[in-house]
Parts: C-alpha cells; sequence; structure tokens
C-alpha cells in the first residue's frame, strides 16, 4: 500500500486539499544536493555547512568556502536553498575551532555562540555563501543554529544582511526561542525547527544517550506545544516557519506539523516520497483536527495514536 501510495507522489507537496508545503531535502556535500533533485526535492531547506570542513585543520580562506559551498548550491540552480551557517561547538568539534572542553557540550558554545567571541569567522564565512550564491544561482537563505533570545537573532540578521544576504532566518533548537516566537521571527525573514535538538532541550534529555530515546520522540507533546508557537506565530507575522529536523521525516508527523502551521518540511531525501504520498491523503483541516488531537496526549504514544485515530475517524 506504501508503495502504492509513493506512486502518487509528483515532487510537489499538497494537502488532499490542496494546501501547499514546500517538501525539501537536508544536505551536507555535491552528493547529497544530486540525490535530493533526483528524489524530486524542491529545493533544500538546511544546508550543513559544516560537513564541508570535518577535514580542514586551518579556517578554510573565503575563497575556499566559496567553492566548497558552490559545489553544493549548482545543482539547486533556481530552486530555494537553507544554508546554515557552522554549526560546531564541543558537541560537533571541529579541528580548525580548537573549542575548550566542557562538562555538558549540549549546553555549551555551540552553533551561533561560537560566533559571539569571534564575529569575523561568521562575516567570512557570510561573505562567501553571499558569493556562492551568486556564482550558481540557488535562491540563497541564511539561517543561524542555537540561537535563544530575539536579541541574538537581531545580531545575526544585522551581520547577514550587512554581508548582503536577501533572506535571512534562524533555527529554533531552544525552548527559549520557542517561547519567544513572535518576537524572535520579528527580527527575521523565517525560522525553522530543529526539532532535533529543539527535543533534548525541551525533555531535558541528551539526544546522544540511546536509553533516553523514548524523551526525545518527536511526538512528544510539550515538543508539538512549542512548534505550535512557532506556528501561530507564523499566521501572525505571515512569515514562514518550516521544521528541518527528524519529525519531518516521520510521514503521519509530518501532516501533525502542517496542522500546527509549519509550511515547509526538510528531510532526509528517501523520506520525501512517503512524506509527499502522505500529506496528499488528508485535508488541511484533517491535519489541524490530528494535531489538535496530539498535542493534548498524555505522552509520545498516546499522541501518534490520537493523531491516526482522528484521521481514520
Ligand atoms: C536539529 O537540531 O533538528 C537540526 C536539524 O540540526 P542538527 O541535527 O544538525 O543538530
Ligand atoms: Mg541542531
Amino acid at each position: 500500500a506504501a508503495a502504492h501510495a509513493e506512486n502518487r507522489w509528483h515532487g510537489t507537496g499538497t494537502t488532499a486539499d490542496g494546501h501547499a508545503v514546500k517538501l525539501l531535502a537536508n544536505v551536507g556535500s555535491a552528493t547529497d544536493a544530486a540525490k535530493a533533485l533526483e528524489a524530486g526535492a524542491q529545493g533544500s531547506g538546511l544546508f550543513r555547512t559544516e560537513f564541508c570542513f570535518l577535514d580542514a585543520t586551518t579556517e578554510p580562506s573565503e575563497a575556499q568556502q566559496r567553492e566548497s559551498y558552490a559545489a553544493v548550491l549548482r545543482p539547486f540552480a533556481g530552486k530555494p536553498v537553507v544554508v546554515r551557517t557552522l554549526d560546531a561547538g564541543a558537541d560537533k568539534p571541529l579541528p580548525f575551532l580548537d573549542i575548550s572542553a566542557e562538562p555538558n557540550p549540549a549546553l555549551g558554545v555551540r552553533g551561533l555562540r561560537v560566533a559571539f567571541d569571534r564575529p569575523e569567522l561568521l562575516d567570512r564565512q557570510l561573505a562567501a555563501i553571499v558569493a556562492a550564491a551568486g556564482d550558481t544561482g540557488a535562491e540563497v537563505s541564511v539561517m543561524a543554529p542555537m540561537v535563544a533570545t530575539p536579541a541574538e537573532a537581531a545580531w545575526f540578521a544585522e551581520r547577514a544582511r550587512a554581508a548582503g544576504a536577501d533572506r535571512v532566518g534562524v533555527m529554533v533548537e531552544t525552548p527559549a526561542a520557542a517561547l519567544c516566537a513572535e518576537q524572535l521571527l520579528a527580527e527575521v525573514d523565517f525560522a525553522s525547527i530543529g526539532t532535533n535538538d529543539l527535543a533534548q532541550y525541551t525533555c531535558a534529555a541528551d539526544r546522544m544517550t540511546g536509553a533516553l530515546a523514548a524523551l526525545n520522540d518527536p511526538w512528544q507533546p510539550a515538543l508539538l506545544r512549542l512548534i505550535a508557537l512557532l506556528g501561530e506565530a507564523s499566521g501572525t507575522l505571515g512569515k514562514p516557519v518550516g521544521v528541518c529536523g527528524e519529525a519531518a521525516a516521520d510521514p503521519l508527523l509530518a501532516g501533525v506539523l502542517v496542522g500546527l502551521g509549519v509550511s515547509s518540511l526538510s528531510m532526509t531525501s528517501a523520506a520525501l516520497p512517503a512524506v509527499g504520498a502522505a500529506l496528499a491523503e488528508h485535508s488541511l483541516a484533517d491535519w489541524q483536527r490530528a494535531a489538535q488531537q496530539a498535542v493534548t496526549a498524555p505522552g509520545a504514544a498516546q499522541a501518534r495514536d490520537r493523531a491516526r485515530a482522528a484521521l481514520d475517524g
């Protein structure tokens, strides 16, 4: 049945009643970019730039960065790509960054925080991204990872606009950012929810600890409630909010996220056909009903069951 449903997916995301949802791929290399387009992605909602520099022992020059980014952007000419600035820290070490060891890497100097005491590093990266966008004709946006406050979003947006970025966004990966959704979104053009990190910070459960997988389940109602805050702010301000964490790759949850007000879903390419097919099976109103059932459930398993029951009923 799943294979049959996937055959009905033709590359654009819509609910059964024609509500459009952008279906995008997460990429980190030119190979990923080719795979994404082959799978029918409408663009990329997350280009993890740190993947370009895993072996670099010194900071790549602006020209080298420009070339690395252009290789990934080129296949997406004419299509949207959201380029995420460096997401590294003691949790994701990069040899050239020499970040000191920390007792709690997940709660440490990571993501945008790395740039606070070395803003030139961010500025060089932003300049390289803007140049690579011009080289390739991809419709590039930039976004920052691990943002906690609207003030941080404003700080990033100012630097990104000064570098010439056309569209500027932030990731929502901390409960703090989600709780201030409207103020945060007011500073930027869009937001993208990183459910992998947002899940771990919402339930205070390390995403690297297998024993805590149930608390990191993206169906956790508390996580869904934070996503709902972003969906509401998106409606109020008329600015798009997407999801680029693993949650977007679960076909049933993808529909629930749309029901919460999310307008783009970015995932591993392999998940696109099943997500596209699932979305098309129900109307936006059905997905909204399923979402309302899920957010009020007492746990992740019940949220999933209730969403399914709301759609079957
Ligand atoms: C996330 O946290 O959901 C995310 C997309 O970023 P990463 O998985 O790279 O931390
Ligand atoms: Mg993250």
